[in-house]
């Protein structure tokens, strides 16, 4: 049986951190629905996958930079094409940053089911709204392969660890984008958790302390599920 595990969790909770553990050491595809979106933007496609639709790209990218949603019916279309490829050998796979509204996650419903996928556990990183201000304040993420390094650990401009790619500030994480995300996670994430949690195996997890705290929580939940 694959493991496929949705996570849920305000932007700064950890869920990107503690998704690239999950996925290493479970072996599981790693589907950012974010990392996705930025690199359509980058390299000219709109979410749905078309080349050719300058106004979607510039669009997109608008959305994107006022930390505002990227409508469901385009992020319906991502999702469905990008679960329909899980790449052979992973075991499963685990969403980071989808759904995020309540449609999306109706969505995703009815999708697992077309696609006889095995459910999810879903799991929603939870921390306090002042740490999650402080936390994305100033961290860093590589604009090559998107490993985030934390406040005060690098500055800009420095190498990623992980590849050869250099960290900067993402531009929705300033302050006053970070405000903005933060409200329509409470409008609009909320209730996508609401859908999943009466649907699936739904676990809450602390995600204060350290990444690696979290880290084992996440494995003590996942073993007692199995
Ligand atoms: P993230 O990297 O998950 O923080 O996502 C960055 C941005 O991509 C978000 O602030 C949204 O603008 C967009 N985005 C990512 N996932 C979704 C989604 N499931 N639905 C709508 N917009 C999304």
């Amino acid at each position: 049986m694959a493991l496929n595990v949705v996570f849920l969790g305000p932007p700064g909770v950890g869920k990107g951190t503690q998704a690239e553990r999950l996925a290493g050491s479970r072996g599981l595809w790693h589907v950012s629905t974010g990392a996705i979106l930025r690199a359509c933007v980058r390299d000219g496609f709109g979410p749905d996958g078309t080349a050719g639709n300058p106004d979607l790209v510039r669009q997109t990218a608008a959305i994107l930079k006022a930390g505002q949603l990227v409508p469901d019916d385009l992020m319906m279309v991502l999702i469905r094409e990008t679960l329909a490829e899980v790449p052979a050998g992973s075991s499963g796979w685990l969403l980071d940053g989808f759904p995020r509204t309540a449609p999306q996650a109706e969505g995703l419903i009815a999708l697992v089911a077309e696609l006889g996928a095995d459910e999810p556990i879903v799991l929603e990183i939870h921390v306090p709204d002042e740490e999650i201000v402080r936390r994305l304040s100033g961290r860093l993420t590589c604009s090559t392969c998107g490993h985030v390094t934390a406040a005060g650990a690098a500055v800009e401009g420095d190498d990623c660890r992980v590849c050869d790619g250099h960290l900067a500030m993402r531009e929705d994480d300033r302050p006053e984008t970070v405000r903005n995300r933060l409200m329509v996670f409470r409008e609009k994430t909320r209730p996508a958790k609401d859908v999943l949690a009466a649907r699936y195996r739904f676990e809450r997890i602390d995600g204060l302390g350290s990444p690696n705290d979290v880290t084992q929580r996440i494995a003590g939940v996942l073993e007692a599920a199995s």
